[in-house]
């Protein structure tokens, strides 16, 4: 509690958001997005990487995605973030009901927030195949290369362990 009896306002921490989209204009859906999350309650977009092209994760035939990191500073519980980028999702018009790994108009996965660990049916932090996706561990080296994970291992160690198969840097 502050001096004045009201619950002291947690300090900022960074986070980072892999964003990924395969449908309706992809990159436009990241470039949404990326506004969307700046406008988060007491939360401040301080980078966002360049854009990726990958081929995709999960059933056969779908279009390739389009994935990027951001990095906010907020003031947002992990669940309370979660429930923002979720709401976000479903403003682009993401559907739930289909195959796993499926087409998505938009996907944010909550990749870090801070040091925090957690495991719950709803949450895990870190994000569980992080360390596994080079089309979410490209983009994160680019904003923070020397970023040491929970586990104590940079990015950029498990970047070079990654296979980078299918990943392909564009332009914006
Ligand atoms: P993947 O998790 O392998 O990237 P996905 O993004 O396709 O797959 P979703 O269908 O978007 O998976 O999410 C499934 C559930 O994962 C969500 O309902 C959410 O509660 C849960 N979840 C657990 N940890 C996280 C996290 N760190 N970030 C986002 N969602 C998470
Ligand atoms: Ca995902
Ligand atoms: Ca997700």
């Amino acid at each position: 509690m502050s001096p004045a009896g009201r619950p002291a306002t947690p300090a900022p921490v960074t986070a980072f958001i892999g964003l990924g989209s395969n449908l309706e204009d992809p990159e436009a859906q990241l470039r949404a997005a990326l506004l969307e999350l700046a406008e988060l309650p007491d939360t401040r977009l301080i980078a966002r990487s360049p854009f990726y092209r990958s081929a995709p994760v999960g059933p056969p035939g779908q279009p390739d995605y389009i994935n990027a990191v951001a990095a906010l500073d907020t003031r947002l519980q992990p669940q309370e973030l979660l429930a923002g980028l979720q709401a976000i999702e479903q403003a682009h018009g993401r559907r739930r009901a289909g195959l796993r790994w499926g087409p998505r108009t938009l996907d944010l996965d909550l990749l870090l927030h801070g040091d925090q660990a957690l495991s719950t049916p709803a949450l895990t932090l870190p994000h569980p195949r992080l360390t596994e996706r080079a089309f979410v561990l490209r983009p994160l080296a680019d904003i923070a290369p020397g970023l040491v994970l929970p586990d104590g291992t940079t990015v950029e160690t498990h970047l070079r362990r990654c296979p980078q198969g299918g990943l392909v840097r564009l332009e914006t």
